[in-house]
């Protein structure tokens, strides 16, 4: 993990056990240990403040202690693009100069954050954009909790600032590990990211408001429910192994009976708390009515959602969205059968910033960003 810069280590992102040992290390005594974790997560969970001197409960010696020898940081943002529909797409760099995005979705019930958790990929789904580029290297703690925290400096959602931030009426109400990157293959990080993110004495998300979604890591899924205890998302996309071997190569792996066994056996498996299937409609691949009829008789007995997804189409890519009509009659056999079958709406499409589709103007962003840093 990179916690130093500049000589000083940045606190954003550690751990309450990590916070411990960083105060410790610059003699805070164990009777008053619990009292000054507590002060200053709420400063910077709660406040969002991230500056030392204006953690005014705080002695201006200890300030000072603090000043020298910590910083709190969040990834750099890079660029930022508002969609008419009002998605934001934000493009942060982070240190070795590498560049990976965040997307805010506001709907009216909701507002979502989809995270990424790594800077490239190492599945190569060969549907998805990010499989394209190159593997580049697991998201910190800090710089996964980091894009929730900068995205709120945006929208202005820190008490103080104005905004109600009552549950229900949070703009970031929800948080989906969605973005670049799978999640599983970077557990210890994501899943510290997440127990900050659901801490009730600062950002305090509830575990039903955190889906993280994976292309089928099984030992993973198992320690998720254990150590993490979020919702989880699933990106099925094939009701066969021999076309899911083919769209998403880990399935040779771990193929689809595995996969459906270690979701039976998700100890969060209730159905207050269903699984999301995620299923990309692949025109002529996996969106016959034989598939539908597939795939209901397996996520038989889960309780579970299917979120259809539209094909996002990117330069380059061998694969075509299913037509309308097919993807209404697949969500219908799918939602006769009891299960929810959502067709998901592409958003903020004016931007690239559709599921897939991350990253994907880099290059022309960065040459855009250095004329015009934030865009609306
Ligand atoms: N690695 C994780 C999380 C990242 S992908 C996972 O596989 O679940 C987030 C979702 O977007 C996945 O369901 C993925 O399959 C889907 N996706 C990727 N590329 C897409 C595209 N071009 N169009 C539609 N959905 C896509």
């Amino acid at each position: 993990m990179t916690l130093r810069q500049n000589a000083k280590l940045n606190l954003v992102g550690l751990t309450r056990g990590q916070l411990a040992e960083a105060l410790i290390s610059v003699g805070v005594s164990n009777a008053k240990l619990k009292m000054r974790i507590d002060q200053i997560w709420k400063w910077v969970y709660i406040k969002g403040i991230r500056d030392f001197q204006e953690m005014t409960n705080l002695s201006k010696d200890f300030r000072q202690t603090l000043n020298e020898n910590f910083i709190l940081d969040v990834p750099n943002l890079v660029f930022r693009r508002v969609s008419s529909d009002g998605t934001r797409k934000y493009l942060f760099r982070v240190e070795g100069n590498h560049e990976f995005e965040t997307v805010y979705i506001p709907e009216e019930d909701r507002g979502t954050l989809c995270i990424s958790s790594q800077v490239g990929c190492t599945l190569n789904c060969t549907f998805c954009h990010t499989g394209t580029q190159a593997w580049v290297r697991n998201l910190s703690a800090t710089e996964i909790v980091g894009q929730l925290m900068s995205v709120r400096d945006d929208l202005g959602e820190w008490p103080g600032s104005g905004v109600q931030t009552n549950l229900e009426q949070r703009l970031i109400s929800n948080v989906v590990l969605m973005g670049m990157g799978e999640p599983l293959y970077n557990f210890d990080n994501v899943r510290d990211a997440m127990k900050i993110v659901m801490d009730g004495d600062g950002i305090s998300l509830s575990r039903r408001r955190i889906t993280l979604s994976t292309a089928g890591v099984v030992p993973g899924i198992e320690r998720a429910g254990e150590e993490i205890g979020c919702r989880l998302a699933i990106s099925f996309h094939a009701t066969t192994d021999e076309v899911r071997d083919k769209i998403i190569p880990i399935n040779r792996k771990w193929n689809i009976a595995t996969l459906l066994e270690a979701l039976r056996n998700y100890r969060r498996v209730t159905n207050s708390d269903r699984i999301t299937f995620e299923y990309v409609m692949l025109k002529d691949l996996n969106d016959s009515d034989e598939d539908a009829y597939r795939l209901v008789s397996l996520i038989k007995n889960i309780p579970a959602k299917v979120n259809l997804i539209p094909f996002n189409s990117w330069p380059g890519s061998q694969f075509e969205r299913s037509t309308p009509d097919r993807i209404a009659s697949f969500a219908n056999i799918i939602y006769k059968a009891g299960y929810p079958s959502p067709v998901r709406k592409p958003r903020g499409e004016d931007i690239m910033a559709a599921c897939g589709q991350l990253k994907s103007a880099s290059e022309r962003v960065r040459r855009q960003s250095q004329t015009n840093p934030i865009q609306s």
